[in-house]
């Protein structure tokens, strides 16, 4: 329960009476403090904005490889158990196709 430090129903020139907008308690205006949210609220309902609010990812460095062999080049290519010849894998004439799978 929010404590109220003054009496709620008496004048003070210059304040005003307004409600928590957290709990909806009254309070003068003067004793409510804005929140980091935007919203005006007693000292019980008041908090800090949490940390990891202002957490940032670390900014990306660069992802490309700094080498690669150009046009699958390197793909492996041999002779079957009969001594037919095994062509490239994904049916080129060299090189792997790693692209749609449906040759
Ligand atoms: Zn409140």
């Amino acid at each position: 329960m929010p404590r109220r430090r003054r009496n709620q129903n008496t004048l003070y020139l210059g304040d005003w009476n307004s409600l928590c907008q957290v709990c909806g308690m009254k309070y003068k205006a003067s004793d409510l403090i804005r929140r980091w949210d935007g919203l005006y609220v007693c000292q019980a309902d008041w908090e800090p904005r949490h940390p990891s609010d202002f957490f940032r990812t670390p900014r990306v460095v660069e992802q490309a490889i700094p080498w690669n062999s150009p046009d699958g080049s390197m793909a492996q290519t041999g002779t079957d158990i009969n001594g037919n010849p095994i062509p490239p894998l994904g049916g080129g004439a060299f090189g792997a196709d790693f692209g749609s799978g449906f040759d």
